[in-house]
């Protein structure tokens, strides 16, 4: 087990989808997901015939760990009733200002700020960008949302959504989808 994942999250961070069932099914339907492993809702799956062209793997060889084994592929669903989340794992590193790329090493007590206000505004030290913590630049390493899509067993810039998988996501919930690793 590699405990690396590849994470799609939707740009509308309170988005959760109403229909999980038509989301599974569009996304079953699609080849991205096949058999649940375990019981539902456990909303975890083995990858679907059509994996590899929604996922793209990246470099000129690429091993594509198999589905259905122990340490192999496979797509877990997380949906939060709860509202919006950080979805950050162990590999966070310090975000950036969208506008002068100041690094916000205090990251962690900024997020402890939102997370006891989620209104409150951060000011960029060095170019006074005022903007939530949401709307930092996780640089492919964090995200906020209120629902995820986890490719498990992913290490860091291996592999991306295909354009294809994007559009399926954006034509079932309305907004564009975006990604990050995680380390879990
Ligand atoms: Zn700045």
């Amino acid at each position: 087990m590699k405990n690396e994942q590849l994470v799609l999250t939707p740009g509308n961070i309170h988005y959760l989808p109403n229909n999980i069932p038509g989301l599974l099914n569009d996304l079953k339907q699609a080849g991205l997901i096949s058999a649940a492993i375990g019981d539902l809702p456990s909303y975890h799956f083995n990858t679907g015939a059509n994996f590899s062209s929604l996922i793209s793997f990246l470099g000129c060889n690429p091993s594509i760990p198999e589905s259905g084994k122990p340490g192999g592929l496979s797509v877990t669903f997380e949906f939060y009733n709860s509202g919006a989340r950080f979805m950050g794992g162990k590999n966070v590193s310090s975000p950036r200002c969208l506008n002068c790329k100041h690094q916000f090493s205090d990251w962690q007590q900024l997020l402890k700020q939102w997370q006891d206000n989620n209104n409150t505004r951060i000011t960029c030290p060095d170019c006074s960008h005022e903007t939530l913590v949401t709307g930092l630049n996780w640089r492919y390493r964090a995200a906020f949302a209120s629902c995820a899509i986890v490719i498990n067993e992913i290490s860091e810039g291996t592999a991306l959504p295909a354009d294809e998988l994007l559009k399926i996501l954006k034509n079932f919930s309305g907004c564009d989808w975006f990604y990050f690793y995680r380390q879990v």
